[in-house]
């Protein structure tokens, strides 16, 4: 495996992938990997000749009472996993790498990125609109691996590459678990021993919808209530959002006609959590 933090010699280095016509993989990560992010590198592994995994914990998307200091970091502990799941290059810009001084150009969106964590975090979709942008367009991969963990950045980048005529296919991976169903995320390093225990009311409160989309259920309110009530049980839990969306525009649904998508961000103490469940496909 090699490793890039230079741009100018990463895009050399990529020169005889393209001579040579091999299909490139990107897989966009923030690191601290975990098993969530190596499912979608062992995704991209078995369908393409070459895996680009990048790193970058991208300020841009970041607020400003958010976690950038903080957001884990361990970059020796990734690239010893990304070696051993059969990545062929790493790339690990800087910031100054990727945002040079007079840095002026932005891709943003509108309507898609209104609601959910675009409404609670100004300013978060233009920050990973624009760091795609700019790792689709070094890599110039093939195909590009998301998590449905992030089921709103899923379908923002969709649209995106749409909209802007990007030619990237965009790949998406199921949510991966613990074994007590909390969403794998490089965030729950920050939960103490009890909020590791309050962080179960999400999937929980994801159960009570699944179940009552089951059962037939076709009025969002009634399932937002129930989700609501199962997170207030939990004292160290917060809600952000609870919302029922159409999963292609992130519209809320007051009715569900066939696809769904219930998507909830709780804040556990300090640590803002998110998961969602889609009934459909996308
Ligand atoms: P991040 O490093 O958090 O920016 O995530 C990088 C990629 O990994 C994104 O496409 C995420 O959706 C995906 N990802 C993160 N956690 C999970 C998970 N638990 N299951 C599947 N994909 C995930």
């Amino acid at each position: 495996m090699k490793i890039f933090k230079d741009i100018k010699e990463l895009q050399k280095e990529l020169v005889p992938y393209e001579k040579q016509g091999l299909s490139v993989a990107l897989v966009p990560t923030m690191g601290y990997l975990h098993e969530g992010h190596l499912s979608l590198i062992k995704a991209a592994r078995s369908e393409n000749d070459k895996v680009i995994v990048s790193i970058f914990v991208n300020p841009m998307q970041f607020g400003a009472n958010e976690d950038l200091d903080k957001y884990p970091r361990d970059l020796k502990r990734d690239s010893k996993l990304c070696e051993e799941n059969g990545v062929d290059i790493l790339f690990c810009p800087t910031v100054e790498q990727m945002y040079p001084q007079n840095f002026s150009s932005y891709v943003d969106m509108d309507n898609i990125t209104n609601n959910l964590c675009g409404a609670s975090r100004q300013g978060h979709f233009r920050g990973v609109c624009t760091v795609l942008t700019k790792l689709f367009n070094i890599t110039k991969a093939n195909k590009a691996y998301f998590g449905q963990k992030d089921a709103q950045q899923c379908a923002v980048v969709k649209q995106m590459v749409r909209d802007l005529n990007i030619n990237i296919d965009i790949i998406i991976c199921p949510i991966v678990r613990e074994d007590d169903n909390l969403a794998k995320s490089s965030r729950n390093v920050y939960l103490n021993d009890d909020e590791r225990k309050a962080a179960l009311c999400l999937s929980k409160a994801l159960f009570i919808a699944k179940t009552m989309l089951d059962n037939g259920e076709k009025y969002s309110q009634k399932i937002k209530d129930a989700m609501i009530k199962e997170i207030q049980k939990e004292k160290l839990a917060r809600i952000d959002y609870v919302s029922l969306v159409n999963p292609h525009t992130m519209q809320d649904l007051d009715e569900i006609k066939d696809e769904v998508l219930v998507a909830l961000a709780v804040f556990i103490g300090k640590t803002r959590l998110i998961d969602n469940f889609l009934k459909g496909c996308i």
